[in-house]
């Protein structure tokens, strides 16, 4: 069994050296577990955080302990009356290794889903019908709560997450406009339906915003903080809504990111709201939001876009490219 550790906490943008790979005899599952060998693993921004060892919203991972991460695989071996070999299981709790024991009856986050090979490829478990479709799903719906018409600002847009945010903010009568960070991805952006976009590493984004949103922002996607969130809090139209998603922009300087108080005054003016979102509050709605997804997705309104290394070895590689953006749609590994 490959699997990577985490060898040393990074300080600014984590490299290959933090990661260790070590190779273990396949493991047993013990009563009532699974054993699952990886079909794909899921790299996801929010690593970044667990690399740390101040708890965030949730522990960081322990030096020589197995990464944490989403992974969808076959079942091998089962002592569940409800799995058999054969079965495909997801789960949030596989770490970056080959083979995982699961628990199927652990609830919450940390649970293992049953993936049905003939709805989707099963790799999608991870990707618009896994966590990164919820985050879009209830960020956007339950938390900007769009209403049509409304502009919406959606950073990262071509990513995992992103690209689904302008997608339902559509279905939802909305105006979407997409920040991302090259021509390419703007490209794909128009393709499946955002109606403007701002390349974040070329264009002068005060100007760009005001461009392109005349009469102001009334939700915000937020998936970067940093400069691209400095710049849209500037333009956000009465009682706009702001969704707090991630930071990845920051991921260089995690430790010591500072709380600015200079848009509280925008807040002020505007009664807008923000808001934190974490898409684990969700969870108990998982259902509905897949059940969503896949019928869009049947419908042809939706389209998406992953981006897919081979081979475990490649791993710290597919996380490193998300903090560059280097990644063009979801990042994936397919292990076998
Ligand atoms: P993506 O597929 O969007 O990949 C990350 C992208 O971030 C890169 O492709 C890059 O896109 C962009 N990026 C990287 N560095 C910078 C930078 N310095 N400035 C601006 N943009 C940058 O990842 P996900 O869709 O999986 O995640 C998007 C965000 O959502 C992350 O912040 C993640 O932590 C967050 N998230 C939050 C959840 C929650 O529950 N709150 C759940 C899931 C995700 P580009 O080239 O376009 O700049």
């Amino acid at each position: 069994n490959r699997r990577w550790l985490l060898a040393r906490r990074p300080e600014g943008l984590p490299d290959a050296g933090c990661f260790a790979l070590d190779t273990q005899p396949v493991p047993a599952p013990g009563p009532g577990q699974i054993l699952v060998r990886a079909r794909f693993l899921s790299v996801d921004p929010y690593m970044r955080g667990r690399m740390s060892r101040t708890a965030g919203y949730a522990p960081g991972v322990g030096l020589g302990e197995v990464m944490r991460g989403g992974g969808v695989g076959e079942v091998v071996a089962s002592n569940h009356p409800a799995w058999a070999p054969g079965d495909i299981a997801e789960s949030m709790a596989f770490g970056w290794q080959e083979y995982a024991v699961l628990s199927p009856d652990r609830p919450g986050t940390d649970g293992v889903h049953r993936v049905d090979p003939a709805l989707a490829p099963i790799e999608s478990a991870l990707s618009w019908l896994g966590m990164p479709g919820m985050t879009a799903y209830f960020g956007l719906l339950d938390v900007g709560r769009p209403r049509p018409g409304d502009t919406v600002v959606v950073s990262a847009a071509s990513g995992a997450v992103g690209q689904l945010v302008g997608q339902i903010a559509r279905l939802s009568g909305c105006r979407a406009v997409a920040i991302a960070g090259s021509a390419r991805k703007l490209d794909w952006c128009r393709e499946i339906g955002f109606d403007a976009g701002i390349d974040h590493r070329t264009a002068d984004l005060r100007a760009a915003l005001k461009e392109t949103c005349p009469d102001g922002v009334d939700v915000f996607f937020d998936n970067t903080s940093g400069p691209i969130h400095d710049a849209v809090m500037r333009r956000l139209s009465i009682g706009a809504r702001v969704v707090l998603c991630g930071r990845v922009a920051l991921a260089a300087r995690h430790e010591a990111v500072e709380t600015g108080e200079r848009h509280l005054g925008r807040l002020i003016a505007t009664r807008a709201s923000l808001t934190g979102f974490l898409v684990y509050d969700w969870w108990h709605r998982r259902d509905e939001a897949l059940a969503r997804l896949a019928a869009w997705h049947r419908a042809g309104q939706l389209k998406y876009r992953e981006d897919v290394l081979d081979g475990i070895a490649r791993m710290p590689e597919a996380f490193l490219r998300l903090l560059t953006g280097e990644n063009f749609g979801k990042q994936l590994v397919r292990v076998v």
